[in-house]
């Protein structure tokens, strides 16, 4: 088969290296001569896996020591819960700033369980879009957390900056975390879906100041909780073994790139090479202030729409998959996460000049 490069918002393409060894340990892991997903959570063989993986995301993250990190269900979605359950009381307001598709969807899901106040960041400047920290209101005492969402996936928006207040932040950093360095503690929560940088689907990863334990609503379902999840090393039910089992092993892949720091480079070099081509050519365009054009995902039309079903069908033909934009911005997007070579960015720019040459 000739080589795929997968553009994939979510679920994404994993590093080939860590496919390659889940293949190799699929049917016999560690010798057990069973895989990794039939084995009991509590077995000290999984434990082991549970505990490295946290050491690893420790040492990538340099996350410091009063911060708890946890392994959950539920994805993206179920933190939209899970953030107004265990951080605010029933009723109690907190601030949430819309710079997307993501964190606006974040309101509608708190809005069940807290007064979910929220704040427009977004602008249009000189026939650019993008979204601004600067434009955070003012917050009214009771502000239980502020909420926002570092890198938008539908969007292409990433916000560089960290929201200033003195107020706990949570950031939904499900399509940029581990893609460059942050700051720890700058937040209360950061919290991820797997299944951009980490590994596969169904996956959360929270990352929680641990003074913030301890006061979940009443009502919270208890797979929400991270309370419970906390006293029980993310395994008060039974954890999503295999895609944690993954996400260790991406993990170990990334500290073999050099850590965060090292594929923040790399991230940036794909990133630059894949606009200055866009902003080169006459076909192709993207809107997004310079600002806030995301390394994760990046969007573009093209300016006869009528191409779009050629440029996907020849560049499937080419081995450049999943490039169509979200159904709600149309267009194309190519998300080029931690896992995506600068080879396969490469290979993208060639082919779009060669369309644009063909078409021109
Ligand atoms: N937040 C962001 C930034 C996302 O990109 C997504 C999913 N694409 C979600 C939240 C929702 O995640 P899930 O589909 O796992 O619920």
């Amino acid at each position: 088969m000739s080589q795929v490069y997968n553009f994939s918002a979510g679920p994404a393409m994993l590093p080939a290296e860590v496919l390659k060894q889940a293949q190799e340990e699929l049917l016999s892991w560690q010798g057990l001569g069973t895989s990794v997903m039939e084995i009991s959570h509590r077995s000290p063989e999984f434990l082991a896996v549970a505990q490295e993986s946290e050491r690893d995301l420790r040492d990538l993250m340099a996350i410091p020591d009063n911060y708890t990190v946890l392994f959950m269900h539920g994805g993206g979605r179920g933190q939209f819960a899970a953030v107004p359950l265990n951080l605010a009381a029933k009723g109690q307001r907190a601030m949430h700033l819309v710079s997307g598709s993501w964190s606006k969807a974040s309101v509608v899901e708190a809005s069940k369980y807290i007064q979910a106040d929220s704040a427009d960041i977004r602008f249009e400047r000189d026939g650019t879009i993008g979204a601004s920290l600067d434009m955070m209101p003012e917050l009214s005492t009771d502000t239980a957390f502020v909420h926002y969402c570092p890198n938008e996936t539908v969007d292409g928006i990433e916000l560089f900056g960290v929201p200033q207040t003195d107020k706990t932040i949570v950031a939904d950093m499900s399509s940029n975390i581990l893609s460059r360095p942050v700051n720890v503690a700058d937040y209360g929560v950061i919290w991820a879906g797997a299944q951009k940088n980490i590994g596969p689907s169904g996956l959360s990863v929270v990352i929680v100041r641990s003074d913030l334990l301890g006061s979940p609503q009443a009502d919270t379902p208890v797979i929400l909780d991270y309370t419970a999840a906390a006293n029980n090393e993310s395994m008060f039910n039974t954890p999503p073994t295999y895609s944690w089992y993954l996400s260790g092993l991406v993990f170990k892949w990334l500290k073999q790139q050099g850590g965060v720091a090292a594929v923040e480079a790399i991230n940036r070099q794909k990133a630059e090479l894949l606009y200055e081509c866009i902003d080169a050519s006459a076909l192709y365009n993207n809107r997004i202030a310079a600002e806030n054009r995301s390394r994760m995902n990046v969007v573009f039309q093209l300016a006869d729409e009528s191409l779009n079903a050629e440029f996907l069908a020849q560049a499937k033909d080419n081995g450049l998959h999943a490039l169509k934009g979200h159904r709600s911005v149309g267009g194309m997007r190519a998300s080029i996460y931690n896992a995506m070579p600068l080879i396969g960015v490469q290979t993208l720019v060639e082919f779009m000049r060669e369309f644009e040459r063909t078409k021109g």
